[in-house]
């Protein structure tokens, strides 16, 4: 297993969504333990002889979050800690919310390679839009569109080349 690569972020933004476009393009799921823990669900992938481990800590549900502190915060860190690269989704559409930008100052004190996904840029012709995001401190965000895979190919290349 060439590392871990945790995907935080608020509930809502497509973390699940991406997971399952992300396992169901090449990368072959071969173990999944869901409901280990109601918040985490761990599974195995594989993309171009590169295996990994991804971590989705989804399952903090938006009743939970809010000020610092919070369960999502708590998840996050601990998804932090274990990760060699974390995929911080946030939601183009929404443009940045006051639970990003908590996940951004906990990321940024963390100092760990983070990849700031810009999701549900469904039209490539928007891409831009994720110019934003940049202001969250975390580097270059990159366009995705979880739901239509736009983007997907080309982040499992950059994640297997970042572990
Ligand atoms: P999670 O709570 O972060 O795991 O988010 P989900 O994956 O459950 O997605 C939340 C909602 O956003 C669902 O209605 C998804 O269909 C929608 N969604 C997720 N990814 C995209 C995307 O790339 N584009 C659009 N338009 N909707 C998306
Ligand atoms: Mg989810």
């Amino acid at each position: 297993i060439a590392g871990t690569v945790a995907i935080v972020g608020f509930p809502n933004v497509g973390k699940s969504t991406l997971i399952n476009r992300l396992t169901q393009s090449r990368a072959a799921v071969v173990h999944e333990t869901p409901g280990v823990t109601r918040d985490r669900k761990e599974l195995l992938c594989e993309w171009t002889g590169t295996w990994f481990r991804l971590v989705d800590t989804g399952g903090v549900d938006a009743a939970d979050g809010g000020p610092f502190g919070s369960k999502i915060a708590e998840q996050a860190r601990a998804a932090i800690e274990e990760a060699d690269l974390v995929l911080f989704v946030v939601d183009a559409r929404a443009g940045i919310t006051p639970g990003d930008e908590e996940l951004a100052a906990i990321l940024r004190a963390a100092k760990r390679p983070t990849i700031v996904l810009a999701n549900k840029i469904d039209d490539p012709r928007r891409d831009t839009d994720a110019a934003v995001f940049h202001r969250l401190g975390l580097g270059e965000p990159w366009p995705l569109s979880g739901l239509h895979g736009h983007g997907s190919g080309d982040l499992l290349d950059e994640i297997v080349a970042r572990l």
